[in-house]
């Protein structure tokens, strides 16, 4: 019979993507040991705004460009065919269903602060585990603190394992990870200024925005 696999799900908008979700996501898939990690681009993300998202195609394709190198990476675009927008919890049945496979749902700290906003949060934690990425110093921040209020009652601090475990046994960790302080916002601001994104974007993806003449102030 075949072993189990640990698998990273790694949603986002991507809009584009950089090195800080690169290098993140690498640390993790080697400190949790997983086989593989699959990037799913987004739909329409429920949090924001969508003036400023270019085409699912193009941001989905940057994706494929910038992991082709690794082969630990991967992508989805389950979210994308999807129609509507893009909600955690139906990915997460997506991939459960039917298949034995461990999963770990991976997101930076960022999101996970807004996580009491997401379509039925609560049952998110009852189909895998989490992984909050969190930037350097946050082991200091006080366990009691580290869940929004409306969580704790389903879970509980192991000490042994340093992770908070939900009532359905999934565990919820929160990571350090080295946190290249990128994000899409500001690559996107650079590029509208004409201003050089080098080093915080992968090359085949710069070479990519460049051919297409995304995030170019238009008029
Ligand atoms: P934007 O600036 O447009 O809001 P973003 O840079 O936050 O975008 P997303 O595609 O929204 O990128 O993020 C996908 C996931 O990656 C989220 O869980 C987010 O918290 C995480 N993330 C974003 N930037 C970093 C970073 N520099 N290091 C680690 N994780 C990150």
């Amino acid at each position: 019979m075949a072993s189990k696999k640990k698998i990273g799900l790694f949603g986002g908008t991507f809009n584009p993507i950089h090195l800080g979700h690169l290098r993140g996501v690498e640390e993790i898939r080697e400190a949790f040991h997983l086989d593989e990690t699959i990037f799913i681009p987004s739909a329409i993300p429920p949090h924001k705004s969508v003036e400023e998202i270019i085409d699912a195609k193009h941001r989905l394709e940057m994706v494929r460009l910038a992991i082709a190198s690794n082969p630990y990476f991967s992508i989805s675009d389950i979210e994308i065919s999807r129609p509507g927008k893009s909600y955690s919890i139906d990915t997460l049945r997506h991939f459960r269903e039917g298949c034995a496979d461990a999963f770990f749902f991976i997101l930076g700290g960022d999101a996970f602060v807004e996580i009491e906003t997401w379509k039925d949060f609560q049952n998110l934690f009852t189909f895998c585990h989490f992984i909050v990425m969190a930037r350097p110093g946050f082991q200091k921040t006080p366990v009691a603190t580290q869940l929004p209020g409306s969580l704790t009652p389903a879970f509980q601090y192991d000490l042994e394992t340093k992770a908070w475990v939900h009532l359905s046994g999934y565990h919820l960790y929160f990571k350090e990870i080295s946190f290249l302080d990128i994000s899409s916002t500001k690559v996107r601001e650079l590029i509208e200024r004409g201003d050089s994104v080098k080093y915080l974007i992968p090359p085949e993806t710069e070479t990519y925005i460049h051919k297409h003449g995304l995030y170019r102030k238009r008029g």
